[in-house]
Formats: C-alpha cells, sequence, structure tokens
C-alpha cells in the first residue's frame, strides 16, 4: 500500500507538471532551447522538492518517496542541463527543509547529485539503446546510489535489506512511471500533429481555410475591440490553368510551394496567410491602414513579378498575381471578404499583375 501511495502522488505531480510545461512551451519567448531545458530542470526540480512532503516511512530508518524518478524525467526530456539543474534543486531542498546541514542529510544530496549526473549521461549516450534501455539503466544506477547512500548512513548490514524489501518495488513503480511518461508524451505529440494538420495546407503549408475562419473572427473581434483597422488581401495567379498544361501539374505545384515562401517572407509576424483556394491565396494584416494594405500588395505582386521559378529541376516560369483588398472599418465585416473578391475580380478585368484596393 506504501508504493501505491507514493506512485499516487508521483503520477499526480507528473500530470500537472506536464500541463504546465505545456502551456509554457507555448510562450514564443519560452521556445528557445536553453530556455526548454531551463523549464524542465526548474519544474521537475520543484515536483521532487514536493514529493518529499508526501513521504511514507519505511523500516526502522528513513522515509521513501519518488523524487528520484523527478531526475530521471528531467534527463529524458531535457538531457543532462535539465537533470543537473533539477537534482540541485532536490538536494537543496533535501538539505534545507528536510534535516538541515547535518551528515545524514547531506550525504543523501550528494547521491542525489549524482543521480543527476549518471541520468543526464545515460540519456545523452546514443549507443545505449532506446528508452526502455535508458530508463532501465537509470533505475539500476539509482538503486546502486540508493546502496551506496544507505551503506554509507546506517551500514553494510542493514542496506542489505535494502534488496529484498524496497528494490524490486522501487524497480516495478519505475517502469511504471517510465510507461506513463511515454504515453503521455506520445499523447501530447500525436495531438499536436493533428491539431497541426487539420489548420495547414499540405501543399504550401500555409494556413488552410479553417483556419482562416478561425483567424479572421478571432482578428475581427480584436479590431472591434481595439478600435483598430483589419485588412484583408485575396490575391490569385494569373493564367495558372496555363502553367499546369504547359509544365504539368507537379510544376503547378512547385510554383504554388514558391508563391506561399514568398507571401510568408513579405508578410509580417502578426499577419495571418492561407491558402484560400486551389491557386488562391487570403492575407489578413491586422492594424494596417488601408494605404499601408495597398503598399504591402504592391510590394508581393512586384516581387513575384521579377521572380523566376525553377520547375522540373532545369526549366524557369515566371508569374504574375493580382490582388484585391478591402479593408475594415471602411467596409463592414460582414462584406469584407466578398468586396476584397470583388477587387480581385476587378484587378482581373482590368488586365491582371494588379492591386485593386476596394472603395465604396
Ligand atoms: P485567371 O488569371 O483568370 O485566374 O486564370 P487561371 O488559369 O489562373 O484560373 P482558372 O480558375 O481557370 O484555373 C485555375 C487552375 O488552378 C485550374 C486548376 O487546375 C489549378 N489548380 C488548382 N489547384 C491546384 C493545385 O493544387 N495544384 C496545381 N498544380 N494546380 C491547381
Ligand atoms: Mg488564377
Ligand atoms: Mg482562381
Amino acid at each position: 500500500m506504501t508504493i501505491i501511495k507514493i506512485l499516487s502522488v508521483t503520477f499526480t505531480l507528473f500530470f500537472f507538471s506536464k500541463q504546465l510545461i505545456n502551456a509554457l512551451l507555448h510562450m514564443d519567448s519560452l521556445r528557445s532551447e536553453v530556455r526548454k531545458r531551463l523549464i524542465f530542470g526548474v519544474v521537475y526540480g520543484v515536483c521532487g522538492i514536493l514529493i518529499m512532503f508526501f513521504g511514507v516511512p519505511v523500516f526502522d530508518h528513513g522515509i521513501i518517496d519518488f523524487r528520484y524518478f523527478f531526475i530521471i524525467i528531467a534527463a529524458y526530456y531535457g538531457g543532462m542541463s535539465a537533470s543537473m539543474l533539477a537534482s540541485a534543486l532536490i538536494a537543496g531542498g533535501r538539505v534545507l527543509l528536510f534535516g538541515g546541514l547535518n551528515e545524514t542529510s547531506i550525504t543523501a544530496g550528494a547521491f542525489i547529485l549524482l543521480l543527476g549526473v549518471f541520468s543526464g549521461i545515460i540519456f545523452a549516450y546514443k549507443r545505449l539503446g532506446g528508452y526502455w534501455a535508458k530508463w532501465s539503466v537509470s533505475l539500476l544506477v539509482l538503486m546502486a546510489l540508493l546502496y551506496g547512500n544507505a551503506c554509507y548512513t546506517y551500514g553494510i548490514e542493514w542496506s542489505g535489506s535494502l534488496y529484498t524489501n524496497l528494490f524490486p518495488q522501487l524497480l516495478a513503480s519505475g517502469l511504471v512511471v517510465a510507461y506513463c511518461v511515454r504515453y503521455l508524451t506520445q499523447r501530447d505529440e500525436l495531438f499536436q500533429q493533428k491539431e497541426q494538420e487539420a489548420t495547414t495546407d499540405f501543399l504550401t503549408q500555409l494556413a488552410n481555410v479553417r483556419a482562416f475562419d478561425a483567424a479572421f473572427n478571432r482578428l475581427f473581434i480584436q479590431a472591434e475591440s481595439g478600435k483598430e483597422p483589419l485588412a484583408l488581401l485575396f490575391l490569385d495567379i494569373d493564367y495558372f490553368k496555363k502553367i499546369n498544361d504547359t509544365y504539368g501539374h507537379p510544376a503547378g505545384d512547385a510554383v504554388l510551394r514558391e508563391l506561399a515562401a514568398i507571401v510568408r517572407s513579405t508578410i509580417r509576424a502578426e499577419d495571418v496567410a492561407s491558402r484560400y483556394g486551389g491557386e488562391e491565396f487570403s492575407i489578413l494584416l491586422p492594424n494596417c491602414s488601408p494605404s499601408g494594405a495597398y503598399a504591402l500588395a504592391e510590394n508581393l505582386r512586384s516581387t513575384i513579378e521579377n521572380c523566376r521559378i525553377t520547375v522540373n529541376n532545369t526549366q524557369t516560369v515566371g508569374v504574375t498575381v493580382s490582388i484585391g483588398v478591402a479593408c475594415y472599418p471602411e467596409v463592414e465585416q460582414e462584406f469584407l471578404i466578398d468586396y476584397a473578391d470583388q477587387a480581385l475580380y476587378q484587378a482581373k478585368l482590368s488586365g491582371r499583375n494588379k492591386t485593386i484596393l476596394w472603395r465604396s
């Protein structure tokens, strides 16, 4: 029962810390590799400290908890720097909060630090094998360190009982924790992948129509409440059918991918570009005036006009685009899409390779 209690606290802490880490990693400012490792180290270090408050007495001496597993988890997610940071926090917590500066707690802290070093090495060492091999070796190292710590503190005779009384349960619990860590991690990755696929156009990697609709509603609410303008561009390739007919469909696909790359590099970070239909793109420009939107559209149009795109490995083609622009608040929200489309239609009618700004 003792082990089940400690395991449930471990799972609870792991589950909530994973939600916290997911939320933190979603923040743009925390996405760099170094910051990620820092987050893993700090969060799992704090988990390791918290779990010590739920320790359960075992045998005549000592209290058992699974703080060690959080060091291995930190090594798995964030490598050596995360496991070292987590172990340093846990070792510090062990000394300062549970026992003060005495020999027993300092020795325990030192063994925790050693586990941080070994777990970091084990998860960095590629030739050791896959996930299960690394967890198994980490758990064996953990038992060796716990035994060493017990021998140092309580003597060899007493420590031998760990092998029969504690280690089988510790090993089994460690493998169950490893299973859950992997299960939740794979779930998260799968969810993110499906979420990305559901909102991204496969060919161009721009937003798809579903994501455009969501962005349109979100940006319109933002524009309305902040009393800011919102511009919408519709961009359509001129005589695109001819490219397909002359060079083949894969060449047409290459042109679409290249134009998407030009659009991505021309717009601002806050703009949302999507593939609206076959060879039609839409771009939402938050907080952009009609003249700003027109200037961006003209910049895009002339960049595309002056660009040669390589297709079928050897041939190069040039394309032009027509662009229609409509802006809120000059145009009401419900007519924005319709009027940007009508402006595009006018650009086509008046000769193509043009930008037309809708004026009411
Ligand atoms: P306009 O200047 O009037 O826009 O002429 P257009 O030829 O560009 O327009 P039209 O609507 O006649 O043809 C659009 C073509 O786009 C037809 C279709 O085969 C092609 N298309 C749509 N989606 C894709 C795609 O994913 N890949 C390729 N290669 N072609 C596509
Ligand atoms: Mg076209
Ligand atoms: Mg079209």
